[in-house]
């Protein structure tokens, strides 16, 4: 019979009559229909896996892990180059099997110092970002010891786990970044001579969330919900990313050198190799000891790096460069409404000028070109025979006049 001899799938018993294609194989075949459903299944599966080993298929080389930040972080260079190798050294280190061999690798929790604006939290941001791992920002301005009016050292970690759903393995492996650690450096090198609640003592709370121990957490943070159930964190492969300006403390590094290099001239810029116009590039542990860091905290952000100020080369390589540039986000911002904005150059040099004027650094950018633009985004829209907006500088200028950006001129 014609029928019985039609071939079948193998798995669902189809006829080949019934199916788009047919796959032979030596005893058996397999219909389309089984070959999406099987695909369906094999993606799940690998899903799954690799959800569990995502840091290990991931784990990109220093070089790959530099070039996604250039993307988005102008110039630093040796921040991101330092940043990069730290991270993946981390990585190995969190995929290390304890059993592989007695070597331990250490934490490489890290340290940026650099003046405010120059892209630290960038930094810390988009590591994260690439590693698609939860990402918490804290402020140590606000932290306190446990018992005094603030938050405590544990709230980092609630915000760590909020970022990461409450999935608490999750958590364990993601990045914090602890802006601002200068502002709790003690107030004197000279340890206690009387008990200072700002500083030290949050340093020493610091330490234990730094050097990985398993941490009670509130999930909702805070003292309001004394009846919340603690959440246990382990902060062993947590990443740990801190921040500040550390003001002043070009006179200690000055200091140092002083003492290092002998013969010199202080008042010249560029003597016996050292560039005096950029003296964080030659930060030591030692100077942030002497600027009030406790050693042992020192010695638990073993990862010690710069970043530049920010010259107007480098702010206006950031209005227009990086993926996200914010001259990117306005032109697509107005594309949405079908008009073409297109800047004179003149517009973005005014545009960092003012910003450097303002002292408002990178950060102010964003504001400055806001207000050029507040109007046109306000009226364009309803204009629906508008397709193109050129901003020139007479346009800017008298916009900039206008806004109460202006007045904050008069403010710093
Ligand atoms: P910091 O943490 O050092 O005070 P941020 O990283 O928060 O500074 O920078 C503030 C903003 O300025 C960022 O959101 C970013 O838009 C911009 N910015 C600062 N530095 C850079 C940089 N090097 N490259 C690109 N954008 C930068």
């Amino acid at each position: 019979m014609a029928k019985s001899k039609e071939e079948h799938c193998s798995f669902c018993g189809r006829p080949k009559s019934e199916t788009d294609l047919l796959v032979t194989g030596l005893e058996a075949q397999i219909c389309n229909y089984c070959i999406e459903q099987a695909k369906t299944i094999l993606d799940e599966e690998l899903r799954a896996k690799h959800k569990e080993l995502k840091i290990d298929h991931t784990l990109l080389k220093p070089a790959e892990i530099k070039a996604f930040l250039d993307q988005y972080v102008i110039g630093q260079e040796d921040a991101k180059k330092v940043l990069s190798v730290a991270v993946y050294n981390h990585y190995k280190r969190i995929g290390q099997r304890s059993d592989e061999n007695d070597v331990e690798i250490e934490k490489s929790n890290i340290i940026l110092v650099g003046d405010t604006g120059t892209g630290k939290t960038l930094l810390a941001q988009t590591i994260a970002r690439m590693l698609h791992v939860p990402f918490a920002i804290a402020d140590a301005t606000v932290l306190t010891e446990a018992g005094y009016v603030g938050e405590d050292v544990e709230s980092i970690l609630t915000r760590l786990l909020q970022a990461a759903d409450y999935d608490v393995k999750a958590a364990e492996k993601g990045i914090i970044f602890i802006d601002e650690i200068d502002k709790i450096a003690r107030k004197s090198d000279n340890p206690s001579i009387t008990r200072d609640v700002s500083g030290e003592g949050v340093q020493q709370a610091l330490l234990k969330l730094l050097e990985g121990s398993v941490i009670n957490v509130p999930p909702q943070g805070g003292r309001k919900h004394p009846e919340q159930k603690m959440i246990q964190v382990n902060t062993r492969n947590i990443l740990f990313i801190s921040g500040g300006a550390f003001q002043g403390i070009e006179r200690i590094i000055a200091a140092r050198l002083r003492t290092n290099v002998v013969g010199y001239s202080f008042a010249g810029h560029k003597e016996e190799g050292i560039d005096m116009n950029n003296l964080l590039q030659y930060i030591s542990p030692a100077d942030l000891k002497k600027y009030g860091l406790i050693p042992e905290i020192v010695g638990r952000l073993p990862i010690l790096t710069y970043l530049n100020p920010l010259d107007k080369e480098a702010l206006k390589r950031i209005l227009t460069e990086p993926k996200n540039a914010l001259v990117k986000q306005f032109t697509k911002l107005f594309e949405m409404d079908g008009i073409q904005l297109v800047f004179d150059d003149a517009v973005l040099d005014f545009v960092v000028e003012k910003s450097i004027e303002f002292k408002l650094g990178a950060r102010g950018l964003r504001s400055i070109l806001e207000a050029i633009l507040m109007d046109a985004m306000f009226e364009l829209p309803s204009k629906k025979q508008t397709k193109k907006w050129r901003v020139t500088l007479k346009y800017a200028k008298e916009k900039l006049e206008k806004s109460n950006l202006s007045k904050l001129k008069a403010a710093v």
